[in-house]
């Protein structure tokens, strides 16, 4: 690019809430065929919130949000704050707990008063040795299937309940996605969550493909291997757990509202937080790019 379309470009950019941090970016950015997403804080506002409580057996419901809580309340992760917000809402306050663990991408686990409480995955539940039954597992997937994920809470050995903790999406993904389509780009949602939520999500904003139960450390070779097998790549993503990926991709865009990480990872920042900015950015790639015949 010329140095005068770059300063065209950032100057456009800018009134339209694009920074750009790589020109070469911007450039490439015309050319990309695939676009992948991700869930939490890209797709979904990034705000979870409890919306089921369930206990089985003897466990009253606020046993369940104490223990959960207690042991959340040691976490950074966005579930995590949904969960001891949620108790403290009913004014449930967390307890103090030993030997505190965080299994990245499957959840947390400790000990209150000499008991083993884990609150994450059914992997999560599987590594501490906790069985999950059927009527269990047949109620986690009815909170899936309603776009919520579902967190298992398991007290001294044994399932104690669920907690269904829904992340709404952005007013304007739908919209985004439909035209990302009509710009003949495939659409692909990437994420952590399980496959039952991610689907169910992908469908409220029409999303092609979905990767889910991805880890963490994995996400950049999904990227990879979309490359691989010939796509020019745009990965969006607000730079909680998926930094890399945003590096590795043609073109990173990372959403403002994200970390600092995330900015630092993006050659492209959506300052407000909003995916239709993405159109905007590829509008910005071809009007500045390419040549006036
Ligand atoms: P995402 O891609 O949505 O950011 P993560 O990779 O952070 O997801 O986590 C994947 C899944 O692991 C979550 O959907 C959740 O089921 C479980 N998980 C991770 N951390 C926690 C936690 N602190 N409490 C409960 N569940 C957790
Ligand atoms: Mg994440």
């Amino acid at each position: 690019a010329t140095p005068t379309a770059l300063m065209v470009g950032s100057g456009l950019g800018a009134e339209n809430g694009i920074l750009i941090r790589k020109g070469e970016a911007i450039q490439r950015m015309k050319d990309v065929n695939a676009i992948v997403l991700d869930k939490t804080g890209t797709i979904t506002k990034g705000k979870p919130t409890v919306t089921d409580v369930i206990s089985f057996g003897e466990t009253k419901d606020a046993d369940l949000l104490k223990w959960a809580a207690s042991v959340e309340n040691n976490s950074e992760h966005p579930l995590a704050r949904a969960v001891v917000n949620y108790a403290s809402e009913k004014d449930i306050k967390p307890a103090e707990v030993s030997g505190f663990e965080s299994i990245t991408g499957k959840g947390v686990y400790a000990e209150l008063d000499g008991k083993k409480v884990g609150v994450g995955t059914p992997s999560l539940m599987e590594k501490l040795g906790t069985k999950i039954s059927s009527n269990v597992s047949s109620q986690k997937q009815q909170l899936e299937e309603k776009a919520k994920t579902a967190v298992l809470v398991s007290f001294d050995g044994e399932i104690a309940g669920l907690l269904g903790i829904a992340d709404e999406v952005k007013e304007d993904s739908k919209q985004a996605i439909d035209e990302l389509k009509k710009l003949g780009l495939k659409t692909i949602m990437l994420t952590g969550d399980n496959q039952k939520t991610a689907r169910a999500i992908a469908d409220q904003v029409g999303i092609d493909e979905v990767i889910a139960e991805v880890l963490p450390d994995q996400k950049s070779n999904e990227v990879k291997r979309l490359q691989d097998s010939g796509e020019v790549v745009a990965m969006v993503g607000d730079g909680i757990n998926d930094a890399p990926a945003l590096t590795l991709a043609d073109v990173g865009i990372a959403i403002g509202t994200g970390t600092d990480v995330a900015i630092e990872s993006g050659d492209i920042v959506l300052v407000k937080g909003d995916l239709s900015a993405v159109i905007r950015s590829i509008n910005l790639s071809k009007k500045t790019f390419t040549k006036i015949k």
